[in-house]
């Protein structure tokens, strides 16, 4: 009974016909009255969790968002279909804010989106305190924990939260969270026996590419022009510099850019964000600054030029690209010089040492990445905790010709640890692998075992590759965070015995662009004409309604007109993306394109 009406909000609103990932069962936790707590890759569809629960209730949903931008975009995204919400911020004027508030007394609100700062204390907490709230949903949860890779202070009181209103359950939601974050949301939000979900990691549209640095600018250049000369895409730096020079740079060979960083004024991000929003073919050159408000589904393609601090990062901003599902390339090139950075930016702040040390850990998961020879995809989601098989899609999987078996070398490892007791870090072992004579492996007589020196004749760096891609499958962990000590795990014993393959990935020579898979060449669409009149009816759409193009119709939902080529409303209402606020506002005019097509075409045959 529940489910149907659910079923028909996310229908009729939103114009979905069916939930993806756990969102029905997020949405039934939280209609149940428990706490809850939802992981799902970036564009999974986190907001549907809080939405379509906020519609089925009779009170308010009070959403707690980190970002002003963000909560914007929200509120015109639900506006546009037909759901009324307000935002509550520090960014309105005095009149902008009376006028929300208003709506908000005389009930003609469903959703009340909050900034943080702010919300517990004041004017807004009493305010708020007064109103009849049925749910609380906190998107980007990870930031209320220090574990997470985007602390924010601001989070740190919303577990009073629970003081203001003990009987309203919590909905946590985030992208990002590996098992350690995931139990500090819980904590500090002060959540009772969370209810938790986790939704696949997994983003099979988009294509995995990293490789060495020789020359970023031409390598970036050749990598656009041959896979995405026609796209919108965003390219990440680590410096404001380097936004800007890039920025020209790309400019210089032909491409359309806008720089993007903390540096800009208000004014003058607003101004790139937006120019980003409404223009096709866009490469973004930004620096992380830019991500967080972009809610942009048709990014074809996200490069790094630098190395990000984390794999939770990495895989933040690489989900930026394809959340229309539809074909996409995170690209990435890393040198030496990345780690040196990102490890002197660590080393240097006053952050307290039980904090570097899970930043250091972090650093070398990302490090791993880059250096595996196993498949991309299947090392990301592992750190997400995921089994999956080869992609068969990403740079390791398309070029295993720069793969090498390390398996030997990888036995020769655990066979140190092992030896040794399990108690050293990864330098002993190296030191032991090597044949190193010094004084603490003498104290230890640790020059006396059968093992010591079977690593000699490769290098330190080579050895540390090896342990680290052994940290990162799994075959060892750290046992101890303070010394790094280094233990086998349960699953050391097959590549012990010979009964799983061990492949490392040659790192000098594995510059060039993955080849090209015929699986991720842009979806033939067979009727471009059609897509391209669509496309342009939604700009002059958008422009009329001074709205992103996306807000009106994503690609997926012009795709899907192409495809059916529904005839009239009933038929359009079956279109992806289309409920019944759409289809009043837009579908006369998006049905009358098709129908000339279709007439025109159909003549064609004739
Ligand atoms: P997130 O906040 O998790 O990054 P969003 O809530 O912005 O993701 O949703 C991402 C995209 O997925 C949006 O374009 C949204 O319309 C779409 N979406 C959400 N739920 C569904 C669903 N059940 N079926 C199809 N598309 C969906
Ligand atoms: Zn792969």
């Amino acid at each position: 009974m529940r489910d149907a009406q659910l079923q028909e909000i996310l229908k009729q609103t939103f114009g979905h016909s069916d939930f993806r990932f756990d969102q029905r069962e997020i949405i039934n936790s939280i209609l149940d009255g428990k706490d809850t707590l939802a992981i799902m890759p970036t564009g999974g569809g986190k907001s549907v969790c809080y939405q379509v629960p906020a519609l089925f209730s009779d009170g308010i949903t009070l959403v707690v968002s980190p970002l002003i931008s963000l909560m914007h975009d929200q509120v015109i995204n639900l506006q546009e279909n037909g759901v009324e919400a307000v935002y509550l911020n520090s960014s309105q004027s005095a009149q902008a804010k009376r006028l929300a508030e208003e709506k908000i007394v005389n009930k003609e609100v469903k959703l009340v989106y909050v900034s943080p700062e702010g919300l517990l204390s004041g004017y807004l907490g009493n305010f708020l305190k007064g109103l009849n709230v049925s749910l609380i949903a906190i998107d980007e949860a990870h930031c209320v924990s220090q574990w997470g890779h985007e602390f924010r202070k601001d989070y740190t009181r919303l577990g009073e939260l629970k003081d203001i209103f003990p009987e309203v359950p919590i909905l946590a939601l985030t992208a990002t969270a590996d098992s350690r974050t995931r139990s500090d949301i819980a904590y500090q939000l002060r959540m009772n026996s969370p209810e938790i979900f986790v939704s696949s990691f997994d983003r099979p549209n988009i294509k995995y590419n990293i490789c060495e640095r020789k020359n970023e600018l031409l390598q970036l250049d050749r990598f656009i022009k041959e896979h995405h000369a026609k796209d919108t895409g965003i390219v990440y730096c680590l410096s404001r510099k380097k936004v800007e020079r890039i920025a020209k740079e790309l400019a210089d060979l032909g491409h359309k850019t806008v720089a993007y960083h903390a540096g800009l004024s208000p004014e003058e991000r607003e101004r790139e964000q937006e120019a980003f929003n409404k223009e096709e073919k866009i490469i973004v050159v930004a620096t992380i600054a830019f991500g967080m408000g972009i809610d942009r589904p048709d990014v074809r393609f996200v490069a790094h030029l630098d190395l990000p601090k984390s794999i939770e990062s990495y895989y933040q901003e690489t989900g930026r690209a394809g959340r229309d599902g539809k074909p996409s390339t995170a690209w990435m090139i890393y040198g030496l010089q990345d780690v040196i950075k990102l490890t002197q930016m660590l080393e240097t702040t006053d952050a307290n040492e039980s904090y570097k040390k899970v930043a250091r850990h972090k650093l070398d998961s990302m490090l791993s990445l880059c250096e595996t020879g196993q498949c991309r995809r299947k090392t990301l989601l592992s750190y997400f905790e995921e089994e999956s098989q080869d992609c068969q899609n990403c740079d390791s999987c398309l070029n295993p010709g720069e793969t090498f078996d390390g398996m030997i070398d990888a036995q020769k490892v655990l066979s140190v640890i092992f030896k040794t007791g399990q108690i050293f870090g990864a330098g002993y072992i190296v030191d032991v692998l090597r044949k190193s004579k010094n004084a603490k492996i003498l104290d230890r007589g640790h020059d006396k075992l059968s093992v010591f020196g079977i690593g000699a004749e490769k290098s330190k760096n080579h050895w540390n590759v090896v342990l680290r891609q052994l940290l990162n499958l799994n075959y060892i962990y750290i046992k101890n965070w303070e010394y790094r000590s280094l233990g086998l795990t349960a699953k050391s014993a097959e590549l012990l015995k010979g009964q799983v393959p061990f492949i490392m990935r040659e790192t000098k020579e594995n510059l060039i662009v993955a080849k090209r898979s015929a699986k991720t060449i842009e979806a033939n669409h067979d009727r471009l004409d059609l897509f391209n009149q669509l496309r342009e009816l939604r700009r002059e759409l958008a422009e009329e309604k001074k709205v992103p193009p996306y807000v009106i119709f994503g690609d997926k939902s012009l795709h899907d007109m192409c495809q059916l080529l529904p005839r009239n409303t009933d038929e359009f209402l079956l279109v992806n993306g289309v409920g019944e606020s759409k289809c009043t506002n837009y579908g006369e005019a998006f049905l009358k394109t098709i129908h000339q097509y279709s007439q025109t075409s159909s003549q064609n045959i004739l």
